[in-house]
């Protein structure tokens, strides 16, 4: 399976030209908005061609699907264009910069017949597949609440656009907050229906905010509470979620890589769970490969990236108001 990469990005580098090749998914080209940029990372990464016109990937017929890793604003006018081509998109989160246009992504992915995934990594960890596994087992009972500690230290090389620019889709609610929303909706299967927040800047972020905390209150009447942050370098990233029958402990989770750990604390005691430590974007890609053959559906597909944006932006829409924040979805 031949694959074009539009956006020549750190996270395409550092992660998913790796995953791609590790499932016999081959990269053959890269698109960038700079000639340079383009050709040093094909020879750097031993891509074939590197271009700056989007049209040369879109016009190849061997190429089956793409990857969008560019900055978030660029992100639906590419995917329509690989849509309207009959290419497959795994798009990066978040989709777009409103829900309409996530969602006009969703409609045009089905109405061409082609798939469309959001890569929501957290999904694939082996953490989070075993905790949901317990809740769907049934081990804490009725979920109460959902704690979700995602805040980090944004390293430097990624202190660009992320913190100072809102054009480009910066801040920490479009870039960590959706991955939390993916995340507790994918361990509740709820969709949260209103939240209230308030976000700040805490020292990085300019003229885009780089830290975040909100509460939101799921159909069922559980609650979820999330704390996303580019500024603590201390805090480690975790999530807990309490039931009426045990709670789950996991620290260090909330990652790219397959580390942490997990505990259930029930009446009988506390039990460390084991979980597989597979690389998170290779599943991504493998489920998506397999959704493209028919055979499965992806990880995370377009209609969940539609939901994971649309609760960020619902969250910086409380903030921004102060008002409690009823979520739209878009339709979806
Ligand atoms: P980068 O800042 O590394 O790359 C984004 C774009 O910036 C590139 O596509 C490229 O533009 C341009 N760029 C980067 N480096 C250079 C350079 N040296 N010279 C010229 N242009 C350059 O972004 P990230 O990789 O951090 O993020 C990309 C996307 O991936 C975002 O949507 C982000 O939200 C998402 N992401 C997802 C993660 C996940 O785990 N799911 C993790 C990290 C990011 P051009 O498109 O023109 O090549």
């Amino acid at each position: 399976m031949h694959w074009g990469l539009i956006g020549a990005s750190t996270i395409a580098s550092e992660h998913m030209v790796a995953a791609l090749r590790a499932t016999k998914a081959a990269p053959r080209w890269v698109v960038s908005g700079s000639a340079d940029h383009a050709d040093a990372f094909a020879r750097t990464h031993r891509i074939e061609r590197a271009t700056t016109r989007l049209q040369d990937v879109l016009s190849d017929r061997d190429v089956q699907a793409v990857y969008i890793s560019s900055t978030n604003e660029k992100h639906r006018e590419q995917a329509l264009a690989a849509i309207a081509a009959g290419k497959h998109v795994l798009c990066e989160k978040p989709l777009a910069m409103t829900v309409a246009e996530a969602a006009e992504m969703v409609h045009a992915a089905a109405a061409a017949g082609v798939v469309l995934a959001t890569n929501h990594h957290l999904r694939n960890a082996g953490s989070h597949l075993a905790i949901r596994a317990l809740i769907a087992d049934g081990r804490i009972g009725k979920i109460l609440s959902l704690r979700l500690h995602h805040a980090v230290h944004l390293p430097p090389h990624l202190q660009g656009w992320r913190i100072n620019d809102a054009g480009a889709g910066g801040g920490v609610i479009p870039d960590i907050t959706v991955h939390d929303a993916d995340t507790a909706r994918f361990l509740t299967g709820e969709d949260p229906a209103h939240v209230v927040a308030q976000a700040g800047v805490s020292g990085m972020g300019q003229g885009v905010e780089d830290s975040v905390m909100s509460v939101w209150t799921l159909p069922s009447g559980a609650m979820v509470m999330a704390h996303e942050s580019f500024t603590h370098a201390f805090a480690g990233t975790g999530l807990e979620v309490h039931g009426t029958a045990g709670s789950i402990f996991a620290t260090g989770v909330m990652t790219q890589r397959p580390v942490g750990e997990v505990v259930l604390v029930t009446a009988a005691g506390r039990e460390a769970v084991p979980f597989s430590p597979h690389d998170l974007y290779q599943r991504g890609v493998a489920a998506f490969v397999n959704a493209v053959r028919g055979t499965g559906a992806p990880a995370a597909d377009g209609r969940d990236g539609v939901k994971s944006l649309a609760i960020a932006l619902a969250v910086r829409e409380a903030a921004v108001t102060g008002a409690r924040v009823n979520v739209g979805y878009g339709g979806l």
